[in-house]
């Protein structure tokens, strides 16, 4: 082993673990240095509790989940403990069982856990009898042989670069490694990732084969490995795999391009994401200039077109992937959990690069909001997509059969304490604010600081410096964008509402003038023991406008108070509605403390409009309350409506339904799902397309008979019939059906009705048909989709 000053520099920011000391930079590292979550201690009421409940619930959770869906017995299968076939659906199902290693491991590391360790070791010992003797690590070909997956292909490799994720794999089972074995100094499960990654040297590289990942992660984990070990050939594995992409495979997976001549977010969102902090990585290792040139640009594409209010990113579920410049609809916002934890690591390396606290001012808006949505208070529950708008059709799953999301969850959420601070020489950056301490060496001292706050709910910040002897050194303080008129460092959000009061900062009680530079204010003096900085931050309740290019946001406000974006959810409004609601934009606002309500917070409260539709040509509007609660707690009381982004006028909001035969109906269907809703919601769709309002389909079904059925509050005399077809177009698989009828109800029969109008199948409009008037208590449609496809519908109007 070839251990260098170097590495350990990288080794410190790269695990997340340990402590950070180091004095001369060489080239081949990060310019400023991580302070690892060992070093920090949290005890707040915020995060806290959420990693106590990471650890008690949602590791043992997540692998219980594992051992019932056959996760577990893949490995067992593969190692001939067990007989049967490959028993889960995905070849990447061997990685939620690698992440939750890691994510126990750094548990483990924050509150010794004997149990867990053994566990853990049990599954370790399992997972080396599973790797093939030359250390080829897949089970599902371990398995299956010439029988595998047919995303696997026959041989080796053979379709990793397009669903095989055998690379994929590989990169998980490094991170996890590496952090057992910093979590307990045992090198087993190393040298199990060691072996791995050792047959990925001996296969692929500039005179072996051409491929590049899939899915992108293995580039970051062969630079940890390489930091690791001081063994430069994963290093040059982990750049050849960024070399060899592209130019002519797909945006999906960004191998449409030489990754340095990327210069915007295209494609699969987590796989982007990845590769984008890979190439950080890669770049601080190699100085390699051209790809931090890449990143930089794609980063002002992100922030300045393609963010979420929440953070989030990955705006379409169509390819999981990033939308196209300001496509950012909100109800069909994917924002994908794996994406959020993705864009932290990559906006942090950003940080480590740059030292400006503009990529904090995104990550803390990710992390609070769109990241933080994606797991319940319970820690048992979890979204995938974090949508940003609701009809109901939404709820948190205890897993997934793609289970990337919880997994990671495992092993994101004790790692955030390495996220506050980082270092450079004789400078320490406090970039997150919670109560807690945490430890540093300087070249000359060691310090520790302490953070007296109620952040994110208060702004008032005490941290307490203790070195070990009195020296000078300097203190930058992160001034959050969000305190100084400037919710993202971009237009694509702004504050609607002017708001002067800037934050104050104290040396000691004494006031001191604000200079900020990067997001930091700097205080370079000598410390004593107890020396005391205290900053205010306003947190006044703010409006954030949308960029005029973004169409789903206009005409709305979104609330923010701190870095903590507000909703408006069903429990707590009028009606348990909150669609048809309208926030005035000189509505007066207050916040008030619940501390029973959802593990405690504050809520928002002002005065609005409801909206209600009394005919297809008239809504009235009434007064009423708004109120609001921080949007990573929806969720939590049931399904129905949540919005984030609120209309201000009138025009903006979907008024409550006009009570219609429709709209009094019970709505049933041979494939009954919450979104049937779509229905009787008398939500105009703009094409069959519309993907913005909720709509009801059947897919993945195809070449069945389908049938949806209103029953009425009452018999009623009907005679036309008025249906808009769902259709997602090229990439999707529903299609206007082949041909469709409607029946009535005849006491206990269904009987067709006698057509007046002939039956239509168009698109991007209502399908209308005219029948001999009847009077019935129920229709029903019968649909038959075009062959090889499946459908859906997005409004049913019937008189
Ligand atoms: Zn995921």
């Amino acid at each position: 082993m070839n251990f260098t000053k170097t590495h350990f520099i990288l080794l410190t920011f790269l695990l997340v673990t340990g402590q950070v000391a180091s004095q001369n930079k060489k080239p081949g590292s990060y310019p400023i240095e991580p302070v690892l979550f060992t070093s920090v201690h949290l005890h707040d009421n915020f995060w806290a509790p959420r990693i106590k409940t990471n650890h008690d619930v949602t590791i043992p959770f997540a692998l219980g989940k594992c051992k019932e869906t056959g996760r577990i017995k893949n490995f067992e299968i593969a190692a001939g403990l067990k007989e049967g076939n490959f028993c889960t659906e995905f070849t990447f199902d061997d990685t939620d069982v690698y992440k939750i290693i890691e994510g126990a491991s750094y548990a483990m590391q924050i509150s010794k856990d004997a149990a867990l360790e053994a566990r853990v070791d049990s599954l370790i010992a399992l997972i080396g009898k599973a790797q093939e003797p030359d250390g080829y690590l897949y089970t599902n070909r371990t398995i299956m042989g010439d029988r595998a997956h047919e995303w696997a292909g026959s041989k080796r490799w053979e379709k990793e670069e397009d669903l095989s994720h055998e690379l994929y794999n590989v990169g998980h089972l490094i991170e996890a490694a590496i952090a057992h074995y910093h979590a307990t100094g045992k090198r087993d499960f190393l040298n199990i990732a060691i072996k791995s990654a050792d047959r990925v040297c001996a296969d692929f590289g500039p005179d072996k084969l051409h491929i590049y990942p899939g899915h992108q992660i293995v580039e970051l984990a062969l630079a940890k490995l390489y930091v690791e070990t001081g063994d430069k050939k994963y290093l040059d594995a982990g750049k050849f795999f960024l070399d060899v992409r592209g130019p002519k495979g797909d945006e999906y997976n960004q191998a449409h391009k030489k990754v340095v001549d990327q210069h915007e977010a295209v494609g699969h969102a987590v796989r982007a994401t990845y590769m984008y902090a890979g190439m950080a990585d890669i770049a601080a290792l190699t100085q390699d200039a051209s790809y931090i040139k890449a990143i930089d640009d794609i980063w002002e594409d992100v922030v300045s077109k393609k963010i979420y209010v929440t953070g989030g990113i990955g705006s379409t579920g169509n390819g999981e992937a990033f939308g196209k410049p300001y496509e950012l609809p909100n109800m069909s916002a994917y924002n994908e959990t794996c994406a959020s934890i993705a864009n932290v690591y990559w906006n942090y390396r950003l940080f480590l690069l740059h030292g400006d606290a503009k990529y904090f001012d995104v990550l803390e808006r990710t992390l609070y909001n769109a990241f933080l949505s994606g797991v319940a208070l319970t820690g048992d529950k979890f979204f995938y997509p974090n949508p940003l708008e609701s009809q109901g059709q939404h709820a948190r799953s205890p897993w997934f059969a793609c289970a990337c999301c919880p997994s990671n969850v495992t092993r994101f959420i004790p790692s955030i304490g390495g996220y506050f601070y980082a270092q450079k020489d004789k400078s320490i950056y406090v970039n997150l604010f919670a109560e807690g301490d945490a430890q540093f060496t300087l070249p000359d001292n060691k310090v520790s600081l302490e953070q007296k706050t109620n952040y994110p709910w208060d702004g008032d910040i005490v941290i307490t410096v203790s070195p070990e002897k009195s020296s000078a050194f300097e203190l930058k303080v992160r001034i959050p964008g969000w305190a100084v008129n400037k919710p993202i460092p971009s237009d694509l959000y702004q504050f609607e509402d002017k708001f002067t009061e800037q934050p104050k900062v104290f040396v000691n009680d004494q006031l001191t003038p604000l200079t900020i530079q990067q997001g930091y204010v700097s205080f370079n003096r000598k410390w004593k023991k107890g020396d005391r900085v205290r900053i205010q931050l306003p947190m006044p309740i703010r409006r954030i406008k949308a960029n005029d290019n973004v169409v789903a946001d206009k005409d709305k406000l979104s609330i923010e108070r701190g870095p903590l974006m507000y909703c408006a959810e069903w429990p707590d409004n009028k009606d348990k509605k909150v669609l048809n609601l309208v926030l005035s934009p000189e509505a007066e606002l207050k916040t008030t403390f619940k501390p029973d309500l959802l593990k405690g917070l504050y809520t928002i409260d002002g005065k609005g409009l409801s909206a209600t539709r009394v005919t297809s040509s008239e809504v009235k509007t009434e007064s009423t309350d708004v109120n609001l609660i921080p949007y990573y707690v929806w969720a939590h009381r049931g399904t129905g409506e949540m919005m984030v982004w609120i209309p201000d006028q009138p025009t903006a909001a979907r008024p409550l339904p006009a009570p219609t035969i429709a709209s009094g109906s019970k709505v049933s269907a041979s494939t009954p799902r919450r979104t049937l809703m779509a229905l009787n919601d008398q939500m105009e769709p703009k094409d069959s397309n519309d993907q913005s309002i909720i709509f009801y389909h059947w897919w993945p079904m195809k070449d069945t008979m389908q049938w949806v059925q209103y029953d009425f509050e009452k018999p009623s005399l009907v005679s036309t019939s008025n249906v808009y077809w769902f259709d997602d177009g090229t990439f999707g698989e529903c299609r206007i059906p082949a041909s469709w009828k409607l029946l009535y109800k005849k006491g206990e029969e269904w009987v067709p009705v006698k057509n007046v109008s002939p039956y239509t199948t168009l698109k991007d409009q209502y399908s209308s048909v005219t029948f001999e008037s009847v009077t019935t208590t129920a229709l029903r449609i019968e649909i038959t989709s075009p062959k090889s496809y499946s459908g859906g519908i997005m409004e049913w109007i019937v008189k």
